[in-house]
């Protein structure tokens, strides 16, 4: 059954209404951000195994072509994005994990051009399922959405899954984020023939545009555009976060609650985010690699905020000279402030996952002092899938992992951030259930060793 707020709009149960600091950039038109003189591109650039690169030191590479060839079906290639030389292969600092990771790294041509190697035209309509999921796997797309999972692995949904309809999810919930609101104003053709490649390849007859009601202006620019037949058609949700996650969307849209740790496809969907939709539905005529992607530049002492089309491997240095940075200090964040990584160096890449650059002024955010747990429910009442993240979180500081798993449902935490958010004793809780879901993991690889 469908939840409504009180101005009548579709929404879930909990959740939190953060301020959004999305008027800096989302009246802007998307810009074109010039070559650095190098770009690392890391080869892992989604979930699943690295790539493999197929080039050498001191080979010549063309803008789009193939640099690593993907390792199996749960891996992407990777190519190049820009002309010029491989100068090493070797192994950078991970911002998401302090690790380190190989990377194929490039020095930029001078005459570099802004267009990349195209292969033959295709029709997606003429292509078997298997051709559409092996066409995408080549374009080396993953979800743009931040969870860089391979966009044809999803293609690939369970034999037993019927799926109907497709979510395409263009809540982006966080604040400061806008680049999904700029690409559904700028790339509506693009959006329609990525939705047009999945609905065809999982056998979806209807799709869902998911939007929340503070961007009404894009609700406006796709109307003229939906099909006469109704099989496609557009929503406002209620503005609130975390609204763009994949459960709390489907909730809202269709007042189904997708089981815990079950696949939407287990009820009939499948959920896009728009971004990788409109990637996929401007790569996929011309066999294109993912080479750049949108990217939001925003947050303290910018002149130049806005969003901005960026070659994969930019390094923020790069970055922030052309978006004006003009502090001393900053912390950087990849993505937005609830989900969000930070980001340790300045020649930390950009990633395909990388949708937004928040520069936060590092005076106002100093963290605050943490105080013990006053047991006043307000995180129980943000969660948006009901855990109970005050006895999760003092399970961790007892470094109870186990438990937490095995009787607080640890596994079915999305890291959303709401329960941090809201907490006025300043406990990081979020980050207390990230360390406790890698130690866990961890320890199942050993247990299974
Ligand atoms: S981070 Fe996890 S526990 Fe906290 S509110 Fe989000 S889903 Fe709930
Ligand atoms: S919000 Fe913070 S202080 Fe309140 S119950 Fe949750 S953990 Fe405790």
């Amino acid at each position: 059954m469908n939840l409504f707020n009180f101005f009548g709009k579709k929404t879930f149960s909990h959740g939190i209404h953060p301020e959004g600091f999305k008027e800096e950039t989302h009246d802007h038109q998307t810009r074109r951000l010039p070559f650095a003189e190098q770009l690392t591109l890391p080869l892992s650039q989604s979930v699943g195994k690295p790539p493999i690169p197929i080039v050498h030191i001191g080979q010549q590479v063309q803008r789009g072509e193939l640099i690593a060839k993907a390792n199996g079906f749960m891996s992407v290639p990777l190519h190049a994005s820009v002309s010029g030389t491989i100068k090493k292969i070797d192994l950078v600092p991970n911002a998401a994990t302090g690790d380190k990771e190989k990377a194929i790294i490039i020095n930029t041509a001078l005459s570099s051009p802004q267009t990349s190697i195209q292969g033959t035209y295709q029709e997606f309509e003429q292509l078997s399922r298997d051709e559409l999921i092996q066409s995408v796997q080549d374009i080396g797309l993953v979800g743009l959405g931040g969870a860089a999972f391979p966009a044809h692995v999803k293609m690939n949904t369970p034999k037993d899954h019927h799926v109907h309809t497709l979510i395409v999810n263009g809540c982006e919930c966080e604040p400061f984020m806008t680049t999904d609101h700029r690409i559904m104003l700028e790339q509506i053709e693009y959006l329609f023939r990525g939705m047009g490649i999945i609905m065809k390849a999982v056998g979806a007859k209807k799709a869902i545009i998911g939007i929340e009601d503070n961007k009404l202006n894009v609700i406006e620019a796709i109307k003229p555009h939906l099909p006469k037949d109704g099989h496609i058609t557009i929503e406002a949700v209620a503005t609130k976060y975390p609204q763009g996650a994949g459960k709390m969307l489907v909730y809202s849209l269709m007042g189904i609650e997708i089981p815990s740790g079950h696949r939407s496809t287990s009820i009939g969907v499948i959920i896009y985010n728009v971004a990788t939709l409109a990637s996929l539905g401007e790569l996929f005529p011309y066999r294109q690699g993912m080479i750049e992607r949108v990217i939001t530049i925003t947050g303290d002492n910018l002149n130049k905020p806005g969003n901005y089309l960026v070659p994969i491997g930019t390094p923020l240095s790069h970055i922030l000279k052309y978006a004006e940075f003009t502090g001393n200090e900053a912390e950087l964040i990849l993505g937005g402030p609830m989900m969000g990584i930070p980001a340790g160096f300045l020649n930390t890449p950009v990633k395909k996952s990388t949708g937004t650059v928040l520069v936060l002024d590092k005076r106002s955010s100093k963290d605050s002092d943490i105080s013990p747990c006053i047991k006043c429910s307000m995180c129980l009442q943000a969660c948006p899938i009901n855990l109970n993240p005050s006895e999760l979180g003092l399970l961790a500081t007892k470094r109870k992992y186990d438990v937490m798993e095995d009787q607080y449902h640890l596994k079915d935490c999305f890291e959303c951030g709401c329960c941090s958010y809201v907490c006025p004793s300043n406990i990081p809780l979020v980050q207390y259930f990230r360390i406790a879901k890698t130690l866990n993991r961890e320890r199942y690889k050993q247990e299974e060793t």
